[in-house]
C-alpha cells in the first residue's frame, strides 16, 4: 500500500516547482489539485503569488488542468480565472479522471505529474494512474469534514513515510531533512 502513497517529489508549496524541476524530471504538463494546494479551502480566491506562479510556468511552455473532487461551481470559476481546463467531480483517488485531464492537456503520461495536499485521494490517485505525484503542504487548516478524518489517518501515514526516508525538497540545497510543518 505504501507504494502508492509514496511521493516522487514533496515540496512545501506548488511555488517551490521551478525550471530546474521541470527539467529533471522532463515536465510538460502539470495536474492541480484544488482545495489546500492553489487555494485555501472554500475560498473563491487564488493567492496572488500562485497566479503568477501558474503564469510564470505557462510563458515555460507548461500546461495545467485543475482536477478536484469538488462539485463544478468553483473549480470552473478558478479554472476560467486561470485560463486552463479542468475536471470536477473527479473522484479522486480514480484514475479516470487523471487520465482524462493527461488528454486534454494534449500529452502523455510520463510528461505530466500531479501536485496535491492529500496523499488518500491526490498521491493514491496519481500512482494508480502511472502520473508523478508531488506532494505539497496543505495551505488552511480549516477545511472540510471529511477531509479531516482523512487527513487524520494522513497523519499517520506521513509519519511512517518519514521513517522510511521521505524528504522535503528544499530549493538550492538539495533535501533537508525531515522538515514537516504538517
Ligand atoms: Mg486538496
Amino acid at each position: 500500500m505504501l507504494k502508492y502513497l509514496w511521493p516522487d517529489l514533496y515540496l512545501e508549496k506548488v511555488t517551490v516547482l521551478d525550471e530546474g524541476i521541470l527539467k529533471k524530471y522532463s515536465l510538460k504538463g502539470l495536474i492541480l489539485d484544488l482545495d489546500n494546494t492553489i487555494s485555501p479551502w472554500g475560498e473563491r480566491t487564488i493567492p496572488q503569488d500562485v497566479v503568477k506562479w501558474v503564469k510564470r510556468m505557462q510563458k515555460l511552455g507548461i500546461r495545467f488542468c485543475l482536477v478536484s473532487n469538488n462539485s463544478n461551481g468553483r473549480v470552473q470559476e478558478i479554472a476560467d480565472f486561470l485560463g486552463i481546463p479542468y475536471v470536477a467531480r473527479a473522484i479522486k483517488p480514480r484514475r479516470r479522471a487523471f487520465l482524462r485531464a493527461v488528454h486534454l492537456m494534449g500529452l502523455k503520461p510520463l510528461e505530466v505529474a500531479v501536485i496535491g495536499d492529500q496523499l488518500l485521494t491526490d498521491i493514491m490517485g496519481a500512482k494508480r494512474a502511472g502520473l508523478m505525484a508531488i506532494l505539497v503542504n496543505p495551505m488552511a487548516s480549516r477545511e472540510f469534514i471529511g477531509t479531516k478524518i482523512n487527513r487524520f489517518i494522513e497523519g499517520h501515514l506521513l509519519k511512517r513515510l518519514f521513517r522510511k526516508g521521505l524528504k522535503i525538497y528544499v530549493p538550492q540545497g538539495g533535501f533537508n531533512g525531515n522538515a514537516d510543518k504538517r
